[in-house]
């Protein structure tokens, strides 16, 4: 059995998630947005947490670490670079490094752009991706203390992965990302029904923060900069795909 998965809203737009091993019952929050909102969904869902994987630094992903710590003495992994979080942690991890949850094996990734510190975690032989703040669905993190240029190394390793990878997302910015997407790539049918889908599940205050591979290199723009259609959206036709990919994330920082 692979892990199950529970996706809830923590904060405006952070995705609260819960991975669990079904064979021993460990389970794992990814970040700590809220810990009101992650008890709640441990509650419903009857899990109990045992860990609690960090993906980055930044306050809306942190600052429910020292409360789940008291209330359910949970392991904090968090990576090596990641100052005072790291020195709290229980477990540090850098590139390379393989931590359990249960019976599930995450790899670690060193994935600097939209931070310094950045890691995601790969579990491999599941075919599921945490991706934190790297990639969205149909959209990417913003630069903030990190660089494009890392960025976008870090999203051409993800585009990597095999099609059917399941990628869990750290924010639900959806239905934004998707009509940028629409206007980068406006002659795409796959990102036009997905915008669709997009808007209806935003209307009906479904979370949207579940994606594959295949589904993100379809419709995500900042997985498209090889297209020659993007580049021309931004006007630079022939020019690489680095320079595509940040001029389509600066202009993105401006809507
Ligand atoms: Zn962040």
């Amino acid at each position: 059995m692979g892990p199950q998965i529970h996706l809830f809203r923590c904060l405006e737009d952070n995705i609260g998630a819960l991975i669990r091993d079904s064979e021993s019952g460990a389970c794992a929050a990814v970040d700590a947005p809220d810990e009101a909102a992650i008890t709640q969904a441990l509650a419903e869902t009857g899990w109990e947490l045992s860990d609690c994987l960090v993906t980055h630094s930044h306050w809306d992903h942190v600052q429910g670490i020292e409360a789940l710590k008291q209330r359910y003495g949970c392991r904090v992994v968090a990576p090596a670079s990641a100052g005072d979080v790291a020195e709290a942690a229980d477990t540090i991890v850098r590139e390379g490094d393989t931590i359990c949850v249960g019976e599930l094996a995450a790899r670690i990734w060193e994935t600097p752009g939209h931070c310094a510190d950045h890691i995601v975690y790969h579990f491999h032989a599941d075919d599921l991706l945490l991706a934190g703040d790297v990639l969205f669905v149909m959209g990417c993190g913003r630069v903030f203390g990190g660089d494009y240029d890392s960025l976008f190394r870090a999203l051409e390793r993800i585009r990597a992965l095999p099609d059917a990878t399941r990628v869990v997302v750290g924010h639900d910015y959806t239905l934004a990302n998707a009509r940028f997407a629409v206007k980068a790539d406006p002659h795409n049918a796959a990102l036009a029904a997905r915008l669709e889908e997009a808007e209806a599940r935003a209307a009906g205050k479904d979370l949207f923060g579940l994606t594959t591979i295949a589904e993100e290199k379809a419709t995500n723009p900042f997985l498209r900069a090889h297209e020659p259609a993007l580049a021309e959206a931004v006007g630079l036709a022939g020019s690489p795909p680095e320079a595509v990919f940040r001029a389509l994330r600066e202009w993105k920082n401006k809507g």
